[in-house]
C-alpha cells in the first residue's frame, strides 16, 4: 500500500508513518513544518522514517498548493495536519486555525474527488463535544465545540461528510481523544509536566487538577487509525478512538513526580477559557466497526512518555526557539 499520510512531521503522524513503512507499506509524507512548535523538534520525528527507502517527503502547505498528483499516486489519504491546541485557538492566531484545519483539509478533500474510491482518513478530535452533555459520550452526542479549535475541526468533519455524499469520497472521521506518549508536542500537558520533573522547577495547572480526560496512547491511536483503512462498513462513519479510562490531571501528576523521584512546585490557576472540565469516550462503534480496543495500560504510556523525555533531557533548550 502506497499511503498519503499530511502532518507527518508532528506528534502523531511521524508515529503513524513509521508504522505504515515498518509493515512494508511506502509513505509520501507531506508537512510544512508550521509554527506551532519548533521546526528541529519536527525534524527530529521525522528521524527514524527517513532511514526507509519507502519514505518520500514532501514540504506542501495544503492550504496553498495543488494536490492533485500527491492523491493521484497514492492508495490511501491519512489526513493528520491541523493547527492543533484550544488555548492558542483564541485571538490572532485563529486564522492559522481556519487555513490549516478547515482550508487545509477542503484542498485535499478536492483533489480526493476525483479518486473517490481512495479511503480518506480525517484526524478529528474530542474538542468537537466541547462540555460533553453525557459521559462517556458517544458520537451521536450533539456536538457543542467549545474553543475556536473545536469549531474548525467540527468544520472540517463536515467538509469531509459532505464530499462523501456528493462525491462518494470513502471519508472516515476518528475523533482522537487527549493522545500522549513519546513526542507529544511540547504545549501539551504531560511533556511541560515531564520536562519540569527532569530539569526541576515549577509547573503551573490551570483549575484544580481535578479535571479528567480519556488519555490515549499514541500506539493505540496509531492501530485504529490504519484499522480505519481496511473496515468495509466503516465509510462515511464517525468514531470515537479513546484510551478506555479517564484519568485526572492530579493522578497523571503524582504519577509523574513518582517516576522523577522528587516532587513538582505546583501552582493552581483558574482554567483557561476553552478548557472543558471532563472527556470520555464511548468506544462501543469502534470496537464495533475498527476493531478497536485501547491496549496500552495508562501508567505504561505515561512511563514510556516520560523515559521518552529523560532520553531527550538535553534536547529542549537546543531546540526551543
Ligand atoms: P502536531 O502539531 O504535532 O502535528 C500536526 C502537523 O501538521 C505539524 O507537523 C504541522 O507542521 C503540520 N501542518 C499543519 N498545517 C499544515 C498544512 N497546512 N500543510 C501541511 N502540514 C501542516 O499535532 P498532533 O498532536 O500530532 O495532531 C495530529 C492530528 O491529530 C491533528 O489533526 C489534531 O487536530 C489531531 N488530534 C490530536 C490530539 C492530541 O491529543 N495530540 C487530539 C485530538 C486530535
Amino acid at each position: 500500500m502506497h499511503a498519503l499520510v499530511t502532518g507527518c512531521a508532528g506528534f502523531i503522524g511521524s508515529h503513524l508513518t513509521e508504522a505504515l513503512l515498518e509493515s512494508g507499506d511506502s509513505v509520501l509524507g507531506v508537512d510544512c513544518f508550521n509554527d506551532n512548535y519548533g521546526r528541529p523538534e519536527k525534524l527530529r520525528n521525522l528521524e527514524r522514517a527517513r532511514d526507509w527507502d519507502g519514505f518520500e517527503f514532501v514540504p506542501i502547505d495544503l492550504s496553498r498548493g495543488e494536490l492533485e498528483d500527491e492523491v493521484a499516486g497514492c492508495d490511501v489519504i491519512f489526513h493528520l495536519a491541523a493547527e492543533p491546541g484550544v488555548r492558542a485557538s483564541w485571538g490572532s492566531r485563529f486564522d492559522r486555525y481556519l487555513r490549516n484545519n478547515v482550508l487545509a483539509t477542503q484542498h485535499l478533500l478536492e483533489a480526493a474527488k476525483a479518486r473517490p474510491e481512495k479511503r480518506f482518513v480525517f484526524a478529528s478530535s474530542s474538542s468537537i463535544y466541547g462540555q460533553a452533555e453525557k459521559l462517556p459520550t458517544r458520537e451521536t452526542d450533539t456536538p457543542q465545540p467549545f474553543s475556536p479549535y473545536g469549531t474548525t475541526k467540527l468544520a472540517a468533519e463536515h467538509l469531509c461528510q459532505l464530499y462523501h455524499r456528493n462525491y462518494g469520497v470513502e471519508t472516515v472521521i476518528l475523533r482522537y481523544f487527549s493522545v500522549f506518549g513519546p513526542r507529544q508536542r511540547p504545549d501539551m500537558a504531560f511533556t511541560v509536566f515531564s520536562r519540569a520533573a527532569v530539569h526541576g522547577g515549577a509547573v503551573a495547572v490551570f483549575g484544580d487538577g481535578r479535571q479528567t480526560r480519556d488519555f490515549t496512547f499514541v500506539g493505540d491511536i496509531v492501530t485504529a487509525t490504519r484499522a480505519a483503512v481496511h473496515a468495509p462498513g466503516a465509510v462515511g462513519g464517525v468514531y470515537n478512538i479513546g484510551g478506555g479510562s479517564r484519568i485526572s490531571v492530579s493522578h497523571a501528576l503524582s504519577l509523574i513526580q513518582q517516576f522523577a523521584g522528587r516532587p513538582l512546585e505546583i501552582t493552581h490557576l483558574p482554567p483557561q477559557e476553552g478548557d472543558v472540565h471532563d472527556t470520555g469516550a464511548d468506544t462501543a462503534r469502534a470496537q464495533a466497526d475498527l476493531g478497536y480496543w485501547p491496549r496500552t495500560d495508562f501508567e505504561q504510556g505515561l512511563r514510556a512518555q516520560f523515559d521518552w523525555v529523560v532520553a531527550n533531557a538535553e534536547a529542549p533548550d537546543k531546540v526551543r526557539r
